[in-house]
């Protein structure tokens, strides 16, 4: 028997929609509940399947798949710290606050240079929680969130930013991030428009087709904006406040804009298969020569992609105000990310 839908339970509803490519896991179906719509990538992949996505080669430049562009982001954290450590101060001088999925550690780094408030994150890279606590100082536990079983009600306000399409039970996921959160404290979660993300795989693959189009950022749950207010409400969370962000990258995906469809890049079963790797039994964490040496590809990134100007906060401001536009343009389904507030209830 199937588990239940995360959107509206219902059990043995999910029927297989669309092949893709999972680089690292092979040939995977999207499933679609005949309930509700929720989109899915069923089964779901165990903990050891995770462990192979977000594995010690997630943030190096060179692998094959994972995040590669991530050390070019520092600033845009900065800046993004920036804007929020005004809200959190606005919320009380001090207060406990949690990343799920904390990356390198740059929010957090920058958070905690900016405010009195006590940072914490998870994240389930062995690399990257290693390196947000040797070159930040910063409190970062390797895992899954559900692993950890933080103190309930410990956290005011916490952030999870292109998290819950990676999880392998969103619904599960945030009941324990609401468990963790004091009645009132605020939940800010970024996640894709599933929607802008499915369109271009469903028009890239075929049935029998040898090329499969690849997921290659890892997302494994797609959300519309109704299915994503349905899960949070069905979590024990209000909703505050809800926006599509990304309208031109949205549209692109959505294929609205002249040009044409943002297309997936292709993989045959064969090139996929080749990517297919065991997990690491267990431990799974490099040696300390390989950490460092990433470590410090990482940091050479950082500084090689830094510019004054983009520090400065006039550009913030100015940075602010280009997105505001770019939310603004957008009807609440063409986006290409949700932006949601949610209160614990
Ligand atoms: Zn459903």
């Amino acid at each position: 028997m199937q588990e239940p839908c995360d959107v509206c339970g219902a059990r043995d509803r999910m029927t297989p929609r669309i092949e893709v490519g999972l680089v690292g896991l092979g040939p995977v179906w999207i499933h679609r509940c005949a309930g509700c719509g929720f989109r899915q990538v069923r089964p779901r992949p165990r903990p050891a399947d995770l462990a192979v996505l977000y594995g010690e080669d997630y943030f190096d430049p060179d692998a094959p798949s994972g995040f590669r562009e991530y050390a070019a982001q520092r600033q845009r954290y900065e800046r993004e710290a920036y804007f929020l450590a005004r809200t959190l101060r606005r919320m009380g001088r001090r207060g406990r606050l949690l990343e799920v999925g904390s990356g390198l550690g740059f929010l957090l780094d920058a958070l905690a240079r900016a405010t009195d408030w006590e940072v914490e994150g998870v994240e389930l890279s062995p690399f990257g929680a290693r390196y947000a606590r040797e070159r930040f100082g910063l409190t970062v536990r390797q895992g899954t969130l559900e692993e950890m079983c933080l103190p309930a009600g410990r956290f005011d306000f916490v952030v999870q930013k292109d998290l819950l399409e990676h999880v392998g039970h969103p619904r599960r996921h945030l009941e324990e991030t609401r468990r963790v959160m004091r009645p009132g404290a605020r939940l800010w979660l970024i996640t894709p428009n599933g929607e802008a993300d499915v369109r271009p795989l469903a028009a890239a693959s075929g049935p029998g087709a040898d090329a499969l189009p690849v997921l290659d950022q890892g997302h494994l749950s797609f959300f519309t904006k109704p299915q994503l207010l349905r899960l949070a409400a069905g979590a024990g969370f209000r909703c505050v406040r809800l926006r599509a962000i990304g309208a031109r990258r949205g549209l692109r995906a959505l294929g609205y804009l002249p040009g044409g469809r943002a297309r997936p890049p292709l993989m045959t079963r064969r090139e996929l298969a080749a990517t297919v790797r065991e997990a690491a039994g267990g431990g799974g964490v490099a040696g300390d020569d390989a950490y460092r040496a990433l470590a410090e590809v990482l940091d050479r990134e950082t500084a090689l992609r830094h510019r004054r100007l983009r520090g400065w906060t006039l550009y913030y401001r100015y940075r602010r105000w280009m997105k505001g536009i770019d939310a603004l343009a957008a009807s609440l389904t063409a986006g290409r990310d949700f932006d949601l507030l949610l209160e614990k209830v």
